[in-house]
């Protein structure tokens, strides 16, 4: 086992941090408050290169793994942007890198991954239903064979920056669940052009995460091409799982960096806050002890998710750690954002302290994008052997 970072990965750190510098906490809080997509960071991240870590280098990414993956979301997040820069790790490395580098054919990752990487086309995953939410297999969606193709028709729900992407990556059953043998046979995931005849959706009104929109996605009788299919017909449930338990890990490092900025934030107010007396308001053991409990939830969050990317990045299981990870940091960021704010008095309630967006963003992640209660379901039906209780 070993704790020290390799050269490369906190080069990785330093490339991280500075661009998130560069769109710092201004940026974010000035984004979020017009709701404008944060394109020109998205450019800048893949401009330095990390928007194709993961990438093989043919395609022009750098072939590296999910270690420093998380090690870039968390850098990032850190310098400002907190957790819902994550996001944009989440939609385009993860449902549009992961997809395509392990599962699309040699064409189809020769024609986008390298526009994924330099950042000219962008990502969105149409998963959530309205009448399945959590039990993803019960999804409706269906592509009905059609020619050399599909069509496919449904409606989806909660879907991020559907309007600034360029390509869907859609689940969908190909086979009802009364047609085959498992749940788990009969879907298949299909990428697809964001604008297409067929394809409509309306954005939601929501608590945070504002640059990045999330909407309603009507699918009515959508062209889909024969190549469009990513990985197997029907069999697209466990190549599904590698997207989600990737997306796990990017999401527990965003939530890791949004809570180091938090209590980053929070330190340097009470360092400088003056209320009876000369007295600092960070000498009051009855601040000081949330904040440290904070510091400590964030490490072993940051510990796990480490843990995860490096048991993906060797080729182990690691759904479970990634899964433990997410809860983790979903908690600490919840705790460390809270407390932040408490420890800012009324200007932590301000927009201009910064610190109500990111307890506002962070607070989706112990939601989505798996809620806690299944994280639990996860870990007392798999690690535990308990019996499944829905
Ligand atoms: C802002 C935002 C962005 C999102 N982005 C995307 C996206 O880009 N693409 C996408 O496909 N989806 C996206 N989602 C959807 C997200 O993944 C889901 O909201 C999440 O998985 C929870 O599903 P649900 O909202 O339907 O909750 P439900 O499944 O309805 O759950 C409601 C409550 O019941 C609990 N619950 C449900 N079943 C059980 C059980 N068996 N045992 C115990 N408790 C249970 C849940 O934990 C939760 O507390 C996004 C959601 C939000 C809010």
């Amino acid at each position: 086992m070993d704790f020290a970072l390799t050269d490369e990965q906190k080069l990785m750190v330093e490339t991280a941090r500075r661009v998130g510098e560069q769109y710092g906490l201004d940026y974010w809080g000035r984004t979020d408050a017009a709701g404008e997509f944060p394109r020109e960071c998205w450019q800048a991240i893949c401009d330095a290169g990390l928007g194709g870590i993961m990438v093989p280098e043919e395609y022009g990414g750098s072939g590296l793994g999910m270690m420093e993956t998380a090690l870039a979301v968390e850098a990032l997040c850190a310098a400002g942007g907190g957790s819902t820069l994550s996001q944009l790790f989440m939609t385009n490395p993860i449902f549009g890198g992961v997809t395509l580098a392990r599962f699309a054919n040699a064409e189809m990752r020769a024609a986008l991954l390298p526009k994924l990487v330099r950042g000219d086309i962008t990502f969105c995953m149409a998963l959530t239903e309205p009448d399945a939410g959590s039990n993803t297999l019960s999804i409706k969606t269906f592509a009905r064979a059609d020619g050399n193709g599909w069509r496919l028709n449904g409606r989806k729900i909660w879907i991020t920056s559907v309007p600034q992407s360029t390509k869907m990556l859609v689940v969908a059953r190909t086979r009802r669940p009364d047609e085959v043998a498992r749940r788990t046979d009969g879907v298949s995931l299909f990428v697809i052009d964001t604008e297409r005849a067929g394809v409509t959706h309306r954005p939601i009104d929501k608590v945070g995460t504002h640059t990045q929109p999330s909407s309603l996605v009507f699918l009515d009788d959508v062209r889909v091409e024969g190549h469009e299919l990513v990985g197997d017909l029907d069999g697209g449930w466990t190549q599904l799982l590698e997207v989600l338990n990737t997306e796990r890990i990017v999401t527990a490092a965003g939530l890791v960096g949004t809570a180091e900025l938090a209590t980053a934030l929070a330190v340097r107010y009470a360092r400088e806050r003056r209320v009876f007396r000369d007295t600092p308001i960070a000498a009051y053991q009855g601040l000081q002890f949330p904040l440290a409990e904070a510091h400590i939830e964030t490490e072993c969050a940051r510990l796990m998710n480490y843990k995860a990317a490096t048991l993906h990045d060797t080729g182990e299981p690691y759904g479970a750690a990634a899964n433990w990870a997410k809860f983790l940091a979903g908690r600490a960021a919840g705790h460390a954002t809270d407390r932040a704010m408490q420890t800012m008095g009324g200007m932590g309630y301000s927009r201009e302290f910064h610190v109500e967006r990111l307890w506002r963003d962070a607070r989706l992640f112990r939601i989505a994008p798996i809620s806690e209660e299944m994280v639990l379901n996860y870990v007392a039906q798999h690690d535990l052997g308990l019996p499944r209780s829905y």
